[in-house]
């Protein structure tokens, strides 16, 4: 074994996905280093075979019930331990066969595995945001009770934890969160209110599971990013800044009270984030294509336009009232994007729907963790009726 780096046994929940995809090509890149010993995914009952054939982890998951016994019997002759349901990844996020969960599941649905993986004093790799969103007074502060350090994967926050590596005693200014603006950037309504669903799954950066690739064109991608923010880095609302780059070279950067500002730059590729987040603290050397500052040679930055993509507007007033109104547009958001996804709404509708629910659905200022899920359902289920999915 390599004492310099003993092996480190990670947890993939959402395995199947694009975090979760990019994850095992970092893992099986890196056989001295990581294992793969807990794999999860919610449909996908073949790739996750294909997966647990390759990397013989401890235990999968499967979420849909109904495929139990195709992954059973197809992994008979390993020693894999089948699992099937959504309380199963709670179960085995309680477990002790792994060290760091990367908690990559998609959604809301992320939420109560990360939280026991946290209770469970596990190491956490959190590419999931919505989970702060939602609950991030809860999440930090269990956190910090269970000694779990909590190393963000979203190339934004991995940007700025890479900024921060050193400066734990000086105070940061404010951060400076960059976007790519989205396949849609420079649109007015009247273009936006025509988009298909086919045109923004389009990303012209970065390839991405479906429901961040619409957050992303929306521009919610943003602003949930800036509510992530604020609950890794113990942000006041004030101190977070989105700034358009279309590029997505710098992925993000921090000022510090002396004026002086860091930045990590690279090219836009999620394993070198995800790379780092499961060598933290070590960097790994990697053969990953190099950003050339010849071949792109401007980089440019913007105002966001908060009038015409009003998710990033929204966004920032939950930030600043707080409470559980994040969780409310999150759930509506979640809700939104499903129907767009289904051609069941058109593109502005989704910020409609998130509008609605946030003036309906109770405000409360200091939610348990009860009221967090409660207030999740309510807008569930008022944004569905809206949209009369
Ligand atoms: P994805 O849709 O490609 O994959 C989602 C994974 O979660 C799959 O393995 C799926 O099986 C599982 N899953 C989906 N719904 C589930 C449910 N209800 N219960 C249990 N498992 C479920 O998503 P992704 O793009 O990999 O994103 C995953 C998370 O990482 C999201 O929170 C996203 O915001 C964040 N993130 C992704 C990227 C990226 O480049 N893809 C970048 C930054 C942050
Ligand atoms: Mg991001």
């Amino acid at each position: 074994m390599n004492t310099e780096f003993p092996i480190k046994r990670i947890a993939i929940f959402g395995s199947t996905g694009s975090i979760g995809t990019q994850a095992l090509e970092v893992i099986a890149a890196n056989p001295e280093k990581f294992s793969a010993d807990v794999l999860t995914a919610h449909h996908n009952d073949e790739l996750l075979i294909e997966q647990a054939l390759k990397f013989n982890p401890n235990v999968v998951v499967i979420g849909d019930e109904k495929k139990y016994s195709k992954v059973k019997e197809a992994l008979a002759a390993t020693d894999v331990k089948v699992f099937a349901g959504e309380k199963a990844l709670e179960e085995v996020a309680a477990m002790n066969c792994y060290d760091l969960m990367l908690a990559a599941i998609v959604g809301y649905a992320g939420l109560k595995p990360t939280l026991k993986a946290i209770e469970n004093g596990k190491a956490i790799a959190l590419a999931n945001k919505e989970t702060l969103v939602v609950a991030g007074d809860i999440i930090m502060k269990k956190a910090v009770e269970n000694r779990v350090p909590i190393i963000p994967v979203d190339s934004e926050h991995s940007a700025i934890f890479q900024c921060l590596v050193g400066e734990t005693r000086n105070r940061i200014e404010k951060i400076i969160l960059t976007a790519s603006g989205g396949p849609f950037i420079g649109r007015k309504p009247n273009y936006l209110v025509n988009v298909k669903r086919e045109h923004a799954l389009q990303h012209p950066n970065w390839s991405m599971g479906a429901k961040i690739t619409i957050d992303s064109a929306t521009l919610m991608n943003k602003g949930l990013e800036m509510i992530e923010a604020k609950w890794l880095f113990n942000l006041s609302p004030e101190q977070v800044q989105v700034i358009i780059h279309p590029q997505s070279i710098i992925h993000s950067m921090v000022q510090f009270e002396d004026g002086s500002i860091k930045a990590q730059m690279g090219l836009p590729d999620m394993k070198l984030p995800i790379q780092y987040a499961l060598a933290f603290p070590k960097r790994i050397p990697n053969n990953f294509p190099r950003y050339d500052f010849k071949k792109v040679n401007t980089l440019t930055f913007e105002e966001p336009d908060v009038k015409t993509f009003r998710n990033l507007a929204l966004a920032q007033d939950a930030l600043f009232k707080g409470g559980n109104l994040p969780c409310i547009m999150n759930a509506a958001n979640e809700i939104a994007v499903f129907a767009f996804l289904r051609n069941r709404i058109n593109f502005l509708d989704m910020t409609n729907v998130i509008e609605k629910t946030m003036e309906q659905v109770p405000f409360i200022e200091h939610p348990t963790l009860e009221e967090y899920f409660d207030s999740d359902g309510e807008a569930r289920n008022f944004a569905a009726d809206i949209i009369k999915l």
